[in-house]
């Protein structure tokens, strides 16, 4: 009996064609903790070359990293730097971004996140004559890129925090592509982004995470792209008077952002662009975030507030609010 038991499990098992193999790769990057997961025969061999890729981006991105091609461009020697093929990209792109979102994305915020400590994690409050002449070094038009070149005016340095996480994604998702993988999950530091369905055919279930506590307040279905969160919530610090201040700066003060907004996620195809814009919008507020929306369409996006969820069209859909949160949908 235990052995026709047997036999008609393998039959089951094998009837149904063999279950994809699962790998998962697990390692600290871009200071934080990254999980990729991939299904497929290659996907092994398909996960090195994510991590070693993710790696390299690092060592190029860096800004600690005095041998990094952003750190060369820091130390302000020469005003034109030969950088990377990569690093040309992604600054080009960030500048691209910064003239869409009318500077609320700025990748030449380094002199002022520099004085808050935010790139050492040696957090202080800075002075206001300290951040005005922080912020007279910063200007994405002061950097250009010109082929495999980069550009900046005098003083002039530059923070990719906000678009590497998402550049590296795409990158990693091209790797597992070319290896054959159809199913993954990466989760980069809170950045996730998916390739294709989950092995059964189901939706990959993603948390978003509440931003006033632990746990999450819904679950949002994704298949083939890229969810990305930001907000003050994840990296801040408490000064000795008692008050917070979160990671995400207003290039138009100098200061943390504070607004209506909680978090902003941005849920689209490409994993820097949704990385580039969940950090601007956060900066626009929730008024500019949905105008900037309504011009721009192309992604969709979720903004957590005091009152509740705020949530476009595509997003609304994918959305299952858990403990009662109310969620509103933004008209188009
Ligand atoms: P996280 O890194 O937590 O996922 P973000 O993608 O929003 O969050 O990036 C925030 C990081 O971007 C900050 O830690 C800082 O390095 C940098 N940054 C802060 N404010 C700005 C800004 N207005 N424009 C561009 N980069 C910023
Ligand atoms: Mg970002």
């Amino acid at each position: 009996m235990r052995l026709l038991i047997f036999a008609l499990v393998s039959v089951i098992l094998t009837g149904c064609g063999k279950a994809p193999e699962k790998q998962t790769s697990q390692f600290y990057a871009m200071n934080t903790f990254m999980s990729v997961t991939a299904y497929g025969e290659n996907a092994e061999a398909a996960l090195k070359g994510v991590k070693a890729e993710i790696q390299a981006l690092e060592s190029l991105f860096s800004v600690t990293d005095p041998e990094s091609d952003i750190a060369k461009i820091n130390r302000g020697d020469s005003g034109i730097y030969a950088v990377h093929p990569k690093t040309a990209e992604v600054v080009a792109f960030s500048l691209d971004m910064a003239k869409k979102t009318g500077g609320a994305l700025d990748p030449t915020m380094y002199p002022v996140l520099s004085q808050w400590g935010f790139t050492t994690g040696q957090n202080r409050v800075p002075a206001a004559d300290e951040i005005q002449r922080a912020l007279s070094l910063t200007g994405y038009d002061r950097v250009s890129v010109k082929g495999e070149s980069v550009c900046a005016e005098k003083g002039v340095m530059i923070d990719l925090g906000a678009v590497a996480k998402g550049f590296a994604g795409d990158e990693a998702i091209r790797i597992l592509k070319s290896n054959g993988v159809t199913s993954a999950l990466l989760d980069l530091g809170g950045n996730i982004q998916t390739i294709g369905n989950k092995p059964d055919g189901s939706d990959w279930k993603i948390g978003l995470r509440n931003p006033k506590g632990d746990g999450v307040i819904g679950i949002i279905a994704a298949s083939d792209c890229a969810v990305v969160t930001s907000g003050n919530y994840e990296r801040y610090f408490v000064s000795d008077q008692g008050d917070a201040y979160g990671h995400i700066i207003d290039p138009a003060s100098g200061y943390p952002v504070q607004s209506d907004v909680l978090s902003v996620t941005v849920i689209g195809e490409s994993g820097k662009v949704c990385d580039a814009l969940s950090t601007a919008l956060f900066v626009m507020g929730m008024e500019k975030a949905v105008d900037f929306y309504r011009e721009n369409g192309e992604i969709d996006m979720l903004i957590t507030t005091d009152d509740g969820v705020y949530a476009t069209s595509g997003a609304y859909e994918a959305f299952t609010p858990e403990g009662g949160v109310p969620v509103f949908r933004i008209p188009e």
